[in-house]
């Protein structure tokens, strides 16, 4: 295949994962699996916006990508009956587009920033008045004739989401009055999204088979469906009338995503630490390079479940594989992390 030809597949299969997820997301609160705790204090904020007629505070939203940011954003918005405009941090460039943006809101409105970690610092500092009183200072004309005036903006709620709270400022951190931390999934609630989103596409699929799939997802939904499809195609592609256990791991194996959910990437890490870095520690950066990766894929996409998964470990020094990935990978484990082990529980 062609170099272009490839860069189309690729985009077709975007645009399909667009449409997926577009057909999936859950509409009303009480769709949206999981999360508890944030589901209880939002419905309460919802219910006291309500009553008070009011517009509900900012929220800010934290956690890895794909466990329902974009997606809780979006059913605040449509159980406040509301219109919500969607934007980014990098997308917005100038204080020129955010002014845009503002002014374009109607009384009520949502505005969601994802990444909002990544907004520039003078399009950030047009934003601190706009949250505090619903203002917009405006700069008019240039050098010496330059003045500024205050017009006033509809009352909105800033939704803002990021997978970092450690990189924003902290002017900008202190105005979200709600900040909601977004947690992994279960492999119970997983497969209540397996079997959510197999209603929906029409997939006749056991209990057996959502479980493995769920068991495989990295404890975020939207892993959860993309493996749903993939296996659903497997299924097709073999004649087979349902998407039962043995079907599922048979195709999971194919896609080469093993018993725990790790995925090559995920093993080529813990390889690369264990093989190159005699196990770690080992600096972000120098991981990155070693592995020709983005150094924020690597800390924002694949090292979260690492981490909750105890595969890995976070050091003052850097990254450290543990006995766990050792063994996952069936390597040897290294006589000085026994030891380690031992001696913390011994002190224990
Ligand atoms: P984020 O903004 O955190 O990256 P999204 O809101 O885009 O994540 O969620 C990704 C996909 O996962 C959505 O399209 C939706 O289908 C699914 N999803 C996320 N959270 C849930 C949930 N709690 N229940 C059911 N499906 C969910």
């Amino acid at each position: 295949m062609g170099r272009e030809a490839l860069v189309r597949s690729e985009e077709r299969e975007d645009r399909e994962e667009e449409h997926l997820l577009r057909t999936l997301r859950p509409r009303r609160l009480a769709e949206f699996i999981g999360q508890e705790k944030i589901k209880a204090r939002l419905s309460l904020y919802l219910k006291a916006a309500a009553e008070r007629g009011d517009v509900l505070d900012h929220i800010l939203l934290h956690g890895p990508p794909g466990l329902g940011k974009t997606t809780l954003a979006m059913i605040v918005a449509a159980e406040m009956g509301v219109r919500i405009r969607v934007s980014s941090g990098p997308v917005i460039e100038r204080p020129g587009d955010l002014a845009a943006i503002l002014t374009g809101l109607s009384d009520g409105d949502v505005l969601f920033i994802d990444e909002i970690h990544r907004l520039r610092r003078n399009v950030e500092e047009l934003l601190y008045p706009a949250l505090e009183e619903f203002k917009l200072d405006i700069i008019i004309g240039e050098g010496p004739n330059a003045r500024s005036i205050r017009i006033d903006l509809p009352r909105f709620t800033l939704i803002g989401a990021t997978t970092r709270t450690g990189l924003l400022t902290s002017p900008l951190r202190d105005r979200f009055e709600v900040v909601f931390h977004f947690d992994f999934y279960s492999p119970e609630e997983l497969k209540e999204v397996v079997l959510r989103a197999g209603r929906i596409l029409g997939v006749k699929l056991t209990e057996e088979g959502a479980e493995e799939i769920a068991r495989r997802a990295r404890g975020t939904p939207r892993v959860a469906n993309r493996l749903l499809k993939r296996v659903r195609d497997f299924v097709q592609v073999r004649g087979a009338a349902v998407l039962d256990g043995p079907i599922a791991r048979e195709a999971l194996e194919m896609l080469e995503i093993d018993r725990e959910g790790l995925d090559e990437l995920d093993r080529q890490i813990l390889r690369t630490i264990i093989e190159k870095f005699a196990g770690g520690p080992v600096g972000l950066e120098t991981l990155a390079a070693a592995l020709s990766e983005e150094r924020d894929t690597l800390s924002e996409v694949y090292e979260p479940y690492l981490l909750k998964e105890g595969f890995l470990q976070r050091t003052p020094q850097g990254r450290v594989a543990t006995e766990r990935a050792y063994r996952h990978l069936g390597y040897k484990v290294p006589r000085r992390l026994l030891e380690a082990q031992a001696e913390s529980a011994r002190l224990i």
